[in-house]
C-alpha cells in the first residue's frame, strides 16, 4: 500500500547521486547523459507523488465515511435507550417509547426487526385481517397488535356476512 514511500526515497537517493556525480564531469556529452538520467528519476518521483496523492485522497474519504458511521452509531446508541421492549395483546413485540423519555412526542412504537439492525423505524397503524396492526415501511414487517373489536372501526367476524346486502 505504501510502495510509493520506498519508491520516493529510492528516487531521491538516485537524484542526489546523479547530481553529485555531475560535479566531476568533464564533457558536455557526459553532462547530457546525466541530465537525461536525472530527468528519468524526476519523472519517477512525480509518479510516486501522484500515487501518494491518490492514496491520501482515498484514505481521507474513508476516514470521513467512518467518522460519519461512528456519529450515526453513537446517536443511535443514545436514541435506542429511549425505548423498551413492549408486548402487544396479540403476543407480538415492538419497542415502545418510555413514558419518561417521551417529551412532546406522541406515543409511538418502533419496529423490533429494524431496531436490532440499528435503524429507527416508527411503526404506522394499519389493519391486517381481523387485527389492528402496525406496519414498518422500511422492512415491510406487519405486526399484529390486537384483534379488532366488534363495533370498532373494522369489520368484526360476527358482523361479517359474505352474502349480505353490501352490494359487492
Ligand atoms: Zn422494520
Amino acid at each position: 500500500m505504501m510502495d510509493w514511500v520506498m519508491g520516493a526515497y529510492g528516487g531521491i537517493k538516485a537524484a542526489t547521486d546523479i547530481t553529485q556525480s555531475m560535479l566531476t564531469l568533464k564533457t558536455d556529452a557526459a553532462v547530457t547523459t546525466k541530465v537525461v538520467e536525472l530527468n528519468g528519476v524526476l519523472l519517477g518521483l512525480q509518479g510516486q507523488l501522484n500515487s501518494a496523492h491518490a492514496e491520501h485522497t482515498a484514505l481521507a474519504s474513508r476516514i470521513r465515511d467512518l467518522e460519519a458511521e461512528v456519529t450515526q452509531f453513537k446517536n443511535w446508541e443514545e436514541e435506542k435507550e429511549r425505548y423498551q421492549l413492549h408486548k402487544f395483546p396479540a403476543g407480538t413485540l415492538g419497542y415502545r417509547i418510555k413514558p419518561a423519555m417521551q417529551g412532546a412526542e406522541p406515543p409511538h412504537d418502533l419496529c423490533a426487526n429494524c431496531y436490532q439492525n440499528g435503524v429507527k423505524s416508527i411503526l404506522q397503524a394499519c389493519e391486517d385481517g381481523w387485527y389492528n396492526a402496525l406496519k414498518c415501511h422500511p422492512c415491510g414487517s406487519v405486526i399484529r397488535t390486537d384483534k379488532i373489536q366488534s363495533g370498532g372501526s373494522g369489520i368484526a367476524i360476527s358482523d361479517y356476512d359474505p352474502y349480505g346486502p353490501r352490494g359487492y
